[in-house]
Formats: structure tokens, C-alpha cells, sequence
């Protein structure tokens, strides 16, 4: 695919749970959840800097590579949402361990987090709880 690419000179869409062809064939990434983007940024940004709790589901649930170490996979627990009959307010609350009333009431905004980054998250509104995104992206800590 990526020979594809450069011979023809075009870019490639690629639609996929499989976050390690991401990390190895893609330069920008959209995450979706229950039909809306919930977060978009550069590879870096989602691998390293993650901004969205399905986000960090996503990447807590790939296995890592990493020698001598022998850890769970952490799977996303619960159902995704009906679509045809959509939640009021974010389509991932019911799966969200960070999930606060406003929550199922409302869908969050979209909060500009860096250069072309940006995640439709109510923990990043300025009046959410104080929250240490640090360290939220498996391959912060690889
Ligand atoms: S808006 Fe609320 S429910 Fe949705 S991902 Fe953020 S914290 Fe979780």
C-alpha cells in the first residue's frame, strides 16, 4: 500500500480497528465512536497524547510489544449505542469510565487541544474536574 501510494501519488483512506497498521501506515488519524468523530489529530497526537476516554480505550486494548512483561488487555466493557436510536448526549457515555452528568444529557463540543488536534470531550471543558491526561496513551510509557 504504501509503494501504492507513492507510485500513484494519492493518499489512502484506510478504515480499521487495527491500531497497529495505523501507527505504521498512516499520518493522520479520525477516530469514530456511534457514528461522530470523537477525536482527530496526527498519528503522534493519538498515540502519544491522546485527548478522548475511547481513545484510550482503543489503545489500552491493543497488546503491546514490549520483552519480559506479560500484561492484560484491558477490553472496552459494555455495547456500543443504537443508532437508530442515538443518545442525547455523548454517544460513548454509557462505556465511559470518566462519564459525568452532563454527559448523557448533552454531546460535548469539539476543544482544539494542538495544531489540528481536537476532541469532542466534556473532561476538556474548562469547567470539567482537573484531569492528568498524562500517560493516557499506551505508547507513552513503550
Ligand atoms: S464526554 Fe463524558 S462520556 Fe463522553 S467521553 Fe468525555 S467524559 Fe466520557
Amino acid at each position: 500500500m504504501k509503494d501504492l501510494k507513492e507510485k500513484l501519488n494519492t493518499s489512502i483512506i484506510l478504515i480499521t480497528h487495527d491500531l497497529g497498521v495505523v501507527a505504521d501506515l498512516c499520518s493522520r488519524i479520525i477516530v469514530m465512536y456511534g457514528g461522530v468523530i470523537v477525536e482527530e489529530g496526527t498519528t503522534d497526537d493519538i498515540f502519544y497524547s491522546p485527548r478522548h476516554p475511547y481513545t484510550w480505550g482503543l489503545l489500552n486494548s491493543i497488546p503491546k510489544v514490549s520483552l519480559g512483561t506479560r500484561e492484560k488487555l484491558i477490553p472496552i466493557e459494555g455495547s456500543p449505542p443504537d443508532l437508530l436510536k442515538p443518545p442525547a448526549g455523548c454517544p460513548f457515555a454509557a462505556r465511559c469510565d470518566y462519564a459525568m452528568r452532563i454527559c448523557a444529557e448533552k454531546m460535548p463540543e469539539y476543544y482544539e487541544v494542538g495544531d489540528g488536534h481536537r476532541s469532542m470531550c466534556w473532561l476538556l471543558h474548562p469547567d470539567a474536574p482537573e484531569m492528568d491526561f498524562t500517560g493516557k496513551g499506551v505508547r507513552a510509557n513503550a
